[in-house]
């Protein structure tokens, strides 16, 4: 073997103590780690998120010094870009180092200038590469990956897409932690959370979305896995909580409904989260069985109240379908999550902020709201070049002669303040515990005896951020 041990490296370091980003596993880095098992002694996989001391850099690159022959990181997001650079360019120069993830693919050029310490780069996905990379195969006959040689970047040609079936799950002995849902530092219940991909790709084509897409062209076509393989995952997870991280869980409904049969069947007592497009409310019958085998949540792409909106983003519905898929939806004991996007082209303050009223209107849970993003392989590029007063950033933020970074800013604290209302929050509440019932009665227990706990540490972080007035005034003033 020519490495002994090799690090897999999510450098993602969360210092908010409330964070949902830190609920679920590094999917895409657990499943390359997990290819590359057999071809190294020893494999790590860290997580910095949860890594207190190795979250320290000198600590981290000190353990990377002394132990480690081999380093693969992860980039798979704007956030934290620059720490991110500036921690590779601190690994010691000797130990290769190589770097994947969606945001390393599309900025592959960028990253090679800015951070000299990178040997290779793996373009798309990396299950298949990384392992002709541990067996040191000759650069030059890997496909998918981009690397330096004479001072020159080489990018090989693009690797064909393995067939889903054959990429082993990610293995969770791998992990020095267990996900759980923390607010200001304050754990929640002991829930633990896991995450599973039983499809990749989308069938769609919203405009704005480049989720299916490798940056570097090559579309991942929508595959999905085999039933029964979903289902051994799920069997051999201990985490109670179950989020699958497929695009659309419900792409092809009589699958889905295959996945729930087989849970019901064979009593897999979990909880699921899924992500999920409106149109699941034409399927009545997998509803039931969703709902049967432990469904609690969906995830929702919406993306707008208006029409003329919803026809730029290509999202292939309109706001009365959204309205009428809303009116089943909400029959069922489901969670429902709304996304939305505000400051689009063209979009006026007036109908962003309707944004709010709407998901009240039909019924949403709770809402996230995002800017508009225009990646770099973004459909929606074109339109933006040709639209007068549009702005975007090569780091994907978009902005209008209208409304500038702090303006949209602004409007998306207004959405968010104008839905979460106090009583939202007793909804939500009442909802996750006597509609859904998210939550077991021991859970239940755990949760209220935290509640005076999780009140003080939310005084004591509004205190020591000098907002205590600003929250009490948006409790009491502004939600009236
Ligand atoms: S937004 Fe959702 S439905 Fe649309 S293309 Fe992206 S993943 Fe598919």
């Amino acid at each position: 073997m020519k490495y002994n041990h090799a690090l897999f490296l999510n450098p993602y370091i969360e210092s908010n103590n409330t964070s949902v980003m830190k609920l679920f596993p590094p999917t895409g880095l657990e499943y390359v780690a997990a290819s590359a098992e057999g071809l190294v002694d020893k494999l790590t996989l860290l997580d910095l998120r949860y890594e207190k001391e190795l979250s320290d850099t000198a600590k981290l690159l000190d353990f990377i010094s002394r132990e480690v022959d081999i380093v693969c990181v992860s980039i798979g997001w704007d956030r934290q870009f620059k720490e991110i650079c500036g921690l590779l360019n601190r690994i010691p120069n000797n130990i290769p180092l190589v770097v994947g993830g969606y945001k390393a693919t599309e900025m592959a050029d960028e990253l090679f200038k800015i951070c000299p310490s990178i040997n290779i780069i793996v373009r798309g996905e990396g299950e298949e590469t990384i392992k002709e990379i541990l067996k040191d195969l000759p650069l030059k006959d890997i496909l998918g990956i981009s690397y330096r040689e004479n001072g020159a970047v080489i990018h090989n040609k693009n690797r064909p897409l393995l067939d889903v079936d054959d990429i082993p799950a990610p293995d969770r002995a791998l992990r020095n932690n267990k996900y759980r849902l923390a607010l200001n530092g304050v754990s929640v219940t002991n829930l633990t959370f896991d995450s599973v991909l039983s499809a990749r790709g989308c069938p769609y084509n919203c405009k704005f979305c480049t989720f299916s897409l490798n940056p570097l062209g090559q579309r991942r076509t929508y595959s999905v896995r085999g039933v029964d393989s979903v289902i051994r995952e799920i069997e051999g997870i201990a985490a109670q909580v179950i989020l699958f991280s497929d695009d659309n869980l419900f792409a092809d409904a009589g699958r889905a409904e295959k996945i729930c049969d087989e849970i019901i069947k064979r009593g897999i007592k979990k909880r699921f989260i899924a992500q999920a497009r409106i149109e699941i409310y034409k399927y009545p019958r997998l509803l039931q069985k969703m709902v049967k085998a432990g469904f609690k949540g969906l995830l929702i792409g919406i993306e707008s109240p208006h029409d003329r909106i919803l026809a730029q983003l290509n999202k292939g519905f309109d706001s009365a379908t959204i309205r009428a898929a809303f009116k089943v939806l909400t029959k069922y004991p489901i969670y429902y999550n709304g996304y939305f996007i505000y400051g689009n082209i063209g979009e006026s303050k007036e109908e962003m902020l309707y944004i709010s009223q709407f998901a009240k209107e039909i019924g949403l849970d709770s809402i996230a709201c995002n800017k508009l993003r225009i990646e770099r392989f973004s459909p929606l590029r074109e339109l933006a070049e040709k639209t007068p007063g549009s702005h975007f950033n090569e780091d994907g933020g978009f902005y209008s002669d209208m409304y500038d970074h702090a303006a949209l800013k602004k409007i998306g604290r207004t959405i968010k303040f104008s839905f979460y209302t106090p009583s939202r929050f007793l909804k939500i509440l009442w909802k996750g515990i006597f509609e859904i019932r998210f939550l077991t009665f021991g859970e239940i227990i755990s949760l209220f005896a935290v509640m005076p706990h999780l009140l003080a540490s939310v005084i004591v972080r509004d205190i020591k951020k000098g907002r205590l007035l600003d929250s009490l005034k948006r409790v009491f003033v502004i939600n009236k």
